[in-house]
This record gives C-alpha cells, sequence and structure tokens, in this order.
C-alpha cells in the first residue's frame, strides 16, 4: 500500500495575547486548534472554510514557516517539527508554497528570470546559465515565454503573475506545493486558467498540492479530496464529489447552500448560513459551530421543529452575551411614539419577531420557559433571562464537544483521535532498523512498562490510549497487527498495516454523525 506524504496530526498553533509591561498572558488566540489531514503524492487537498477559520495558518504552520505551538508533521517519513536549521532548508527544497498575492510576493528591482532563479541560487546551484535554461523552460511550460526571462514584474498582468509564481514554486523540483488562494486576487476571466494549469501542473510532475481556499467553486474544480475548516478545528473530510453530493456535516452543508454553485441538482438543499463566526479567542464551549447550526439539535424534551429550537438557542445565546439592548425593544415596539408607551405585551412581540419564534410555541412547557424568560426581559433583568433560557433549553451541542469520527467504522472520536496519534508515530520509524523500533518504544512506553520492565502489547496500546479491544473489528484487527509487528521491531509492516486500514477515510464531526 501507499503511505501518504504527509501526515499531520493534531496540529496546533495559538498565538498569545499579552497585557500589561510583562507582557503576561491572558488569553490565547486559537487559530489552528488540533487538526489532523493527510495528502498522498499526486493528490490535490482542498482545504476550504469561511475567512478566519485558521486555514493560511494551518498552511505556514505546516510548512514550519511559522512553528507549531503542538501536533506532529510526518513528511515522507520525518517528522518535520524535528528539524534544525539544515534539515528544515531540505525540506523547503521539497515543499513549497504559492501566496495568495502574486504582485506583492515578486521584488519589483528583479527580473522574473532572477525572481523564478532565486530558490536554485538559494539551495547552491552557481552556474548561471543553466539556472537560465531550467527557468526559460519553465516558463513556457506555464504558459508564458522563455523570452521572459528579462522583463520585470510590473510588465506582466496578475494571472500572468501567479503563472510565474507557480513555476517559481516549481524551479526546485518540490515533492508538495501549498498554494494559499491562488486565484482570489484574480479577475474571475483568468481564475480558470490558472486552475487549470495547476490541474496540467499537478498531473505533468506528479505533485502533491494542498489548496487553501474560501471558495468551494475553486476547490470542487481542481481537488480530489477536501478538507472543512471551522474555527480552528477540522469538520469534515471527504473525497471532491462526495462531499458536493452528500456533505455530512451541518457546516459543510451550509456553506454549500450559501456557495452560488452552477449545478440544478444542489439547488434548494440546506440553510444558508448567517451570523458571524465567532472569535478564535474565545471559541463557544461544545461543537464550536453551534452558535451557527442550522441544525443544532433540539433537547428531546420538547417537540419543536429545527428553525423554531434555533430561534430560541439564538435568544439564549443573545441573552448571554447580553447582547439584548431592551430599552432598544422598546424604542422598536413602540413604533415612533413614546418607548416607555410600549406596553409588556408589544415588546414580548418584538422580541419573538426578532428572533423568528411565533406568537406560541407549540409546546406547552417550552411556550411556559420561554414566556418566563420573556418576562424577565421585560423587567430589564437579561441576566435572569439567560438563566432561565439555560436551564429550559439545554442542548447537546453545547455540552459536549463532537470530535472527527469515520464514516463506516465504529469507532468513537476518542479511539479515532488515538489511532493517528499512533499512526503517525509509527510513520516516522519507516526506516528505522528493528533494534532502534524496539528503542524507541522502550523509550515511549517507559511508564507502561510490564512487571519485568518489559514493552508487551498491553504498555503500548496503554501508551497511545488504545482502548482494547477498540469497538470496531476491522480496525481492532488492522491496531493489533501493527502492535504485534512493533514488538518485532518492523515499524514498516506496522506502519502499512494502518495506513492501509485507515487511510483516507470519509470523516465528520457532529452529535448527528454519532452513533450510540
Ligand atoms: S454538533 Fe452537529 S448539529 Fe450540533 S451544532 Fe454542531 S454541527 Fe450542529
Amino acid at each position: 500500500m501507499t503511505r501518504p506524504l504527509l501526515d499531520v496530526e493534531g496540529l496546533a498553533k495559538h498565538y498569545p495575547i499579552t497585557e500589561g509591561v510583562l507582557r503576561d498572558e491572558v488569553g490565547r488566540v486559537r487559530a489552528v486548534d488540533g487538526i489532523s489531514f493527510t495528502v498522498d503524492r499526486g493528490e490535490t487537498l482542498g482545504l476550504v472554510g469561511e475567512s478566519g477559520c485558521g486555514k493560511s495558518t494551518a498552511a505556514t504552520t505546516t510548512l514550519r514557516l511559522e512553528e507549531p505551538t503542538d501536533g506532529r508533521i510526518v513528511f515522507d517519513g520525518e517528522d518535520v517539527t524535528t528539524y534544525d536549521d539544515a534539515a528544515l532548508k531540505r525540506f523547503r527544497r521539497r515543499a513549497q508554497m504559492v501566496f495568495q498575492d502574486p504582485t506583492s510576493s515578486f521584488d519589483p528591482r528583479m527580473s522574473i528570470g532572477e525572481s523564478v532563479a532565486e530558490p536554485l541560487r538559494v539551495h547552491g546551484m552557481r552556474d548561471r546559465e543553466r539556472r537560465r535554461r531550467i527557468v526559460g523552460d519553465l516558463l513556457e511550460r506555464v504558459g508564458l515565454d522563455a523570452a521572459d526571462v528579462d522583463r520585470y514584474p510590473h510588465e506582466f498582468s496578475g494571472g500572468q503573475k501567479q503563472r510565474i509564481g507557480l513555476a517559481r514554486a516549481l524551479v526546485i523540483n518540490p515533492d508538495l506545493i501549498v498554494a494559499d488562494e491562488p486565484v482570489s486576487a484574480l479577475d474571475v476571466s483568468v481564475q480558470a486558467d490558472i486552475l487549470d494549469l495547476i490541474d496540467r501542473i499537478q498531473t505533468a510532475f506528479g505533485l502533491a498540492i494542498v489548496v487553501i481556499s474560501h471558495d468551494m467553486g475553486v476547490v470542487r474544480e481542481v481537488c480530489d479530496r477536501v478538507a472543512v475548516m471551522y474555527l480552528g478545528e477540522i469538520v469534515e473530510t471527504a473525497p471532491t464529489e462526495a462531499l458536493f453530493e452528500d456533505p455530512q456535516h451541518p457546516y459543510t452543508r451550509a456553506l454549500l447552500e450559501s456557495t452560488p454553485i452552477a449545478d440544478p441538482r444542489r439547488r434548494g438543499r440546506g440553510t444558508s448560513l448567517t451570523g458571524d463566526v465567532p472569535s478564535p479567542s474565545d471559541p463557544p464551549p461544545g461543537c464550536r459551530f453551534h452558535t451557527r447550526c442550522p441544525e443544532a439539535i433540539p433537547d428531546e424534551e420538547y417537540g419543536l421543529d429545527p428553525e423554531t429550537w434555533r430561534g430560541v438557542l439564538n435568544l439564549r445565546l443573545r441573552a448571554e452575551s447580553r447582547g439584548i439592548d431592551v430599552e432598544a425593544v422598546r424604542t422598536y415596539a413602540a413604533e415612533g411614539d413614546d418607548p416607555d408607551a410600549a406596553g409588556p405585551d408589544a415588546v414580548r412581540a418584538a422580541i419573538r419577531e426578532e428572533f423568528d419564534l411565533p406568537s406560541t410555541l407549540p409546546d406547552a412547557r417550552a411556550e411556559a420557559a420561554l414566556a418566563g424568560a420573556l418576562d424577565r426581559i421585560v423587567a430589564s433583568d437579561v441576566d435572569g433571562a439567560a438563566d432561565r433560557l439555560e436551564d429550559a433549553f439545554p442542548t447537546v451541542c453545547r455540552r459536549e464537544r463532537p470530535g472527527l469520527v469515520p464514516e463506516e467504522t465504529d469507532l468513537s472520536a476518542d479511539e479515532w483521535t488515538a489511532i493517528k496519534g499512533f499512526r503517525v508515530w509509527v510513520a516516522t520509524l519507516v526506516d528505522a532498523d528493528e533494534e532502534a523500533v524496539i528503542d524507541r518504544l522502550a523509550e515511549r512506553c517507559a511508564g507502561e512498562t510490564d512487571r519485568e520492565g518489559g514493552v508487551d502489547r498491553l504498555a503500548i496500546r496503554a501508551s497511545f490510549r488504545l482502548p482494547e479491544p477498540l469497538s470496531d473489528a476491522d480496525a481492532e484487527r488492522a491496531v493489533g497487527a501493527a502492535v504485534d509487528a512493533l514488538l518485532t521491531g518492523r515499524a514498516d509492516a506496522a506502519a502499512d498495516e494502518l495506513y492501509g486500514a485507515f487511510g483516507p477515510l470519509r470523516e465528520s464531526a457532529c452529535h448527528l454523525n454519532r452513533r450510540e
């Protein structure tokens, strides 16, 4: 079987928020918060999500242009997070980045030939004529002219500059390119040409490509698989067509619905996405999407439909954040008259209207709870209303945090996280000899050894938090075989077992996808 070129596991990038002269840390911006994904050789993976979801930080951190806060990045069997400067330089030959803005990524004083040849020079190619020949050849392969080497950036259009950016990324023959919003700064008229070029480059050079985009149309055009990000987390991964035809996560559904796509089969499905992305410095508890999710799970106690439940939940969240201005509601309810003249019924009706709530909820107990909360708002006691709504309208979506679960398995999110952690650790040992594997195992399992101090099956499973047996029989067989292989020092056989059984699987993180 083929092991992926890139296996990213539990990657996090947090930025500290500091205060005062001593710069005490008072919080953290969780730009990327524990994401895992793989990229096969020759595969194009799309990382998609709204602006601010952390996808660009995920890209720069994966290439160690920024230092990760946590996680592992295994590239071709080596852990990039442990690289020193020399190893990092070698890695950068093999993994290149293409930036969003083609204009600002070139030095206006350097000719295009010099800019594209720069990586060759940095990596030690001294022969100027040879550099010039390579660059001329590459410019032709990206649809320009070899004679363009002596021209300057200002002489090219945005689309041509993005072609030159791709040539520069290709010049040292990388295995992986990460393209951050490669067409978003370009005219619509040239976007299709550049996407077509990326597609042709991928085939011609056999590259792995990660395409970062906020545009579902772009990822559908060029990607084999897609990972959807929301507020620093991946919420769904799937082969591209499966994701577009049958999205599993409510965020993916909402994202697709809010994207104009020229596919009549998709029209009218799902619900559009409303509201702002919450701040990554204070992500919501439970499922991070619950503050916007059109499918947030109603409490079983009441027979409320999803839209009404969403309205009640929005009211609850607004009250909790003290976002209800009672005086403003009174003014609105007074319809131009003296706000003090707006009676309680008018204020209650205005709030119901604002949150798309019917004049009476269809469930008597839910209605009683809502009416009680509205009474408190009328009495200007918004905190009291928030408490009442919290007690009366709980949701599992806020209480529990769902993790990614692979489709067509019975694994829990915790088991799947443990397997991915085990798999990526094994991936770093595939080139090690048996003795080195045994040594690393002993090191890893130091706190879990048997009575004689040896490493056994149980010690390995405990060290990686792998319960025995796992909830899924096929997964148990693969993990069991991998553990047995490791105990005899055969890390390559263990990796084959794990990647053969577990990759790449379709995943989704939502209580709706969970099996009991
Ligand atoms: S767990 Fe699922 S249903 Fe609940 S808020 Fe999150 S995405 Fe929506």
